[in-house]
């Protein structure tokens, strides 16, 4: 099957939107992937998304919605809506959208026939819808699952050119395969007068702080647009190059790198790493990535002692593939006889400063560091709530430690330690400590002193010095 050629003339996909179609999506109760999945490959691709829409499972709002797409961009990406059951709306709704009535694509039909017959499976009527059209439309092959896709031209207002409609089905991962073998192909992008995009991420600073820093950097009538956003305590700034009819690749990515550069002149200590060279730039590694990739550089190792984390730091370093190169190995130690049995950390200590404390996080992470022979050890531990908070130790209270390993092995380990006020649910207090806690390991890997490179959420608190334990 292929997608039969749209009538002349073919405007490039200048203006695109993003259709997500499911009462399921409206209603709150599955997050809707798929829109953000097909904007970046869009925006891969050099297409800008100008509007994402959601729409329950209703034929007539749906094709109402394409009409007016239809006027308004010149691409628009469905997901959903397009299975055999009898919410699904897609289908329909194109025909709506088209003028047209639904015809059986003979081709799909036998396919389905086919598929049945191998499985010993009847043939239903149901199963059948999937093989319906609207007259004008091709179908799209679906590699991963079974109802195939829809592509046609919708011309509400025709002579004008009206815009290129691809319904693509529901399950994430088949929208994955879809857009990869049948959309991805079709696109076609503006050559010139589009637009680039580079993201540079930062750690240790709060978006309000980094946005006094970057000052006119941010300023919205600039071309390259930067914006910023916070996500799990690390800060993305995204960074937009409108590129004028003239302008050539080259000239695009070095107004790139000139805005690149002065994000990193205006935050020097917390701007990570870029991607390594060669690789594509407009992707930028996350926290983890920046970290694992460092330390395996510099062939050193890292191991991990966590309480209210119960394993969270970990879980986040080792989704980097490639992770053994620098994770050795971790400790979840959530009660004291475990920090005392496991990390060495004494109960004395325990018993006079509590288990949620600087000395108790210094100790985590010397216990860590001397019993992993790892070259950095990180520790946390804290009050993730609800429960459990007093004055003195509000919920969202951290303390996350490193003990780094000195050069010269009779020299006691340099330990650096911060009390970290958050706030937020559980799940983001327990994250945002994973995240300062990594921010800690990036400012020592910097050669920053333990005195420099503030966290976000640092509490104005002075730590208490302990010796090794
Ligand atoms: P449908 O094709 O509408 O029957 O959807 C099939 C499956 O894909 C259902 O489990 C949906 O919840 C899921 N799904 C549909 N649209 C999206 C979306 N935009 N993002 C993530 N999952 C989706
Ligand atoms: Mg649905």
């Amino acid at each position: 099957m292929s997608i039969s050629q749209p009538p002349t003339p073919c405007p490039p996909h200048r203006r695109a939107a993003i259709v997500s179609i499911g009462d399921e999506l409206i209603t709150g109760q599955v997050l809707d992937t798929n829109s953000a999945y097909l904007a970046s490959r869009l925006v891969e691709a050099s297409i800008l998304p100008v509007e994402h829409i959601t729409v329950p499972d209703d034929d007539a709002a749906l094709a109402a919605t394409l009409v007016r797409l239809a006027r308004a961009t010149d691409l628009i990406l469905c997901s959903g809506g397009i299975g055999p059951t009898p919410d699904d709306p897609t289908r329909e709704a194109l025909a709506i959208a088209l003028g047209e009535d639904l015809v059986t694509d003979e081709p799909t039909r036998a396919a389905l026939a086919e598929r049945c017959a191998s499985r010993g499976r009847p043939l239903t009527p149901l199963t059948l819808l999937q093989a319906l059209r609207p007259r004008s439309a091709a179908m799209l092959p679906n590699t991963a699952g079974t109802a195939p896709g829809l592509f046609a031209r919708l011309r509400p207002d025709a002579p004008a050119p009206g815009a290129d409609v691809f319904c693509l089905p529901g399950p994430p991962m088949e929208v994955h395969a879809m857009f990869n073998l049948s959309v991805a192909p079709a696109l076609r992008p503006v050559l010139r007068g589009g637009f680039a995009t580079r993201l540079v991420r930062i750690v240790g600073l709060g978006e309000s702080d980094a946005a006094a820093k970057l000052g006119p950097i941010l300023a919205r009538d600039r071309n390259p647009l930067v914006g910023i956003t916070a996500s799990g305590g690390v800060l993305t700034c995204r960074i937009r190059a409108q590129t004028p009819p003239d302008a050539t690749s080259d000239s695009v990515h070095s107004e790139l790198d000139r805005t690149e550069a002065s994000i990193r002149a205006a935050l020097p200590d917390h701007v990570l790493d870029g991607p390594p060279p060669g690789a594509d730039r407009s992707i930028a590694p996350t926290l983890e990535e920046s970290i694992i990739h460092a330390l395996a550089r510099r062939a050193e190792t890292l191991a991990c002692a966590e309480s209210c984390t119960g394993g969270l730091l970990s879980e986040i370093l080792t989704r980097v593939p490639g992770c053994s190169a620098a994770m050795v190995g971790s400790w979840v130690t959530y009660s004291n006889t475990m920090k005392e049995s496991q990390l060495g950390v004494s109960r004395t200590l325990l018993e006079s400063h509590g288990a949620v404390s600087d000395p108790a996080a210094r100790a985590m992470a010397v216990g860590a560091l001397d019993r992993s022979g790892a070259r950095h050890a990180l520790a946390i531990t804290g009050i993730a709530g609800p429960d459990g908070g007093t004055p003195d130790k509000p919920v969202g209270t951290v303390h996350i430690a490193l003990a780094s390993r000195a050069a010269d092995p009779a020299t006691p380990p340099i330990v650096d330690a911060r009390r970290l006020a958050l706030s937020g649910p559980r799940q983001e207090i327990r994250l945002r400590a994973a995240a300062n806690a990594l921010a800690l390991l990036h400012f020592r890997m910097r050669g920053l002193d333990p005195g420099r490179g503030r966290l976000s959420m640092e509490a104005a608190c002075q730590p208490t010095a302990v010796a090794r334990a």
